[in-house]
């Protein structure tokens, strides 16, 4: 067995001090005496198993690294249990004392490269996305004589070249065409010259770069780059934090500089609000509170800053009332995000989320990412919840009358 990719992070894994640190450190937002739960790791608030947190994954780790350990399908199975949301390894652990250098959801994202490598993995659903991707272009499966990418596009007169390329997503194409249309109607109505790259739109890679599939990965990645570079586009911009993430720090790691710049549809609006260029006037009735999504949050490079522009956003709507969560910002708890390739854990983990929205009032949570939305609208359906999930560009187009 060759750990080749792991290798490089053993001695930090070695490093570990099995504190428990991240099941239940300085950086849980959720208190015993809190409203909802104590809670860290989403995978161990539904496992309860050592092997299902961050700590015990570096455990089983060093032990494979050490050659003290074999490889089994319940290790395999653990490893993929996780939504890499990146809660054990926020900035406050390391300051509390945590070695791992915040590299936790790297590591672990090496160790499944690794496991694929072997043929041990990915897991059959991630195994399934992998290949519909390959084929197809698009998580989904669809065949473009069934259902074409652009479709949700049709009759909006969208370009094919512009400075700025709206990057739409897999989800917002072909299951959410409300949010791709709101933020095209949104750039329109601000006059942003903009254009899609139309059914050259690949999906971003996230599934299988987050399972270890890194050939794949890197073939999408290519494609990507050549379509959004024969756009001319200097910045891209998506609506999905997923998208927005894997674009931003994981393309680079592929390509190296990039040659555009991608930004966050929120921070765009935000901007144009500010500008004056869009004018929310419709008043829109409700106790709203925020998702925060993990990948624009603590999991990026520029961690912190896409916190505020969605507030400003919502605070711009009138007739809002908004609230904040427990579990908010660099602390968000994740929403699940993966519904397809891990139901169980994505399930409990949105539930979670309707507590949270719950335990303060708030009658409709709003996200900036396709995932966080699909993923809290299932357990919404699932446990029949009178809660309501919409995206931010939806709340946003609604209210400018669009
Ligand atoms: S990853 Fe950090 S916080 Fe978690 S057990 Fe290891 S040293 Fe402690
Ligand atoms: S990345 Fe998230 S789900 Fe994975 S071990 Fe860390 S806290 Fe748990």
């Amino acid at each position: 067995m060759a750990f080749d990719l792991s290798e490089k992070h053993h001695r930090l894994i070695w490093n570990c001090q099995t504190c428990a640190g991240c099941q239940r450190g300085p950086q849980n937002p959720f208190g015993p005496t809190g409203p909802t739960p104590d809670r860290i790791c989403p995978s161990y608030d539904k496992y309860r198993r050592l092997a299902y947190s961050a700590q015990g994954r570096l455990l089983v780790a060093k032990n494979l690294l050490d050659g003290k350990m074999e490889l089994s399908d319940k290790f395999v199975e653990s490893f993929y249990e996780c939504t890499l949301c990146g809660a054990c390894a926020p900035e406050r652990m390391t300051r509390a004392g945590c070695c791992m250098q915040r590299a936790q959801p790297e590591i672990f994202r090496d160790l499944r490269a690794d496991i694929v490598k072997m043929g041990k993995g990915p897991t059959e659903p991630y195994k399934k996305i992998g290949k519909a991707i390959k084929e197809t272009g698009n998580r989904f499966g669809f065949a473009a004589d069934k259902s074409k990418r652009t479709k949700w596009a049709e009759g909006m007169n969208i370009k094919e070249k512009a400075d700025i390329v709206f990057f739409a997503g897999c989800v917002a194409s072909y299951r959410k065409k409300e949010i791709a249309q709101s933020t095209a109607k949104i750039l329109q109505k601000a006059g942003v010259d903009f254009a899609i790259i139309g059914d050259d739109e690949k999906c971003c890679g996230n599934p299988l770069v987050n399972s270890g599939q890194y050939d794949d990965f890197e073939a999408v990645v290519k494609h990507n780059i050549n379509a959004i570079k024969k756009a001319g586009a200097k910045k891209v911009v998506t609506s999905c934090a997923c998208c927005y993430s894997v674009l931003k720090n994981r393309y680079p790691e592929v390509a190296g500089d990039l040659g555009f710049e991608v930004v966050h549809s929120t921070a765009l609006f935000a901007e144009l609000i500010e500008e004056g260029k869009i004018k929310p006037e419709k008043s829109i009735s409700g106790k709203l509170t925020m998702q925060d999504p993990c990948n624009m949050t603590r999991n990026d490079v520029s961690e912190g800053t896409n916190v505020p522009e969605p507030r400003k956003i919502i605070n711009s709507i009138p007739g809002v009332e908004f609230v904040e969560m427990e579990g908010n910002g660099m602390y968000t708890w994740c929403c699940g995000r993966n519904p397809v390739e891990t139901p169980d854990l994505a399930l409990n983990s949105a539930t979670r989320r309707l507590e949270d929205a719950d335990a303060v009032g708030a009658d409709t949570i709003v996200t900036s990412c396709s995932f966080c939305d699909w993923s809290i609208s299932k357990a919404i359906k699932s446990t029949r919840s009178d809660k309501k999930s919409t995206d931010i560009t939806v709340l946003l187009a609604e209210s400018l009358g669009l």
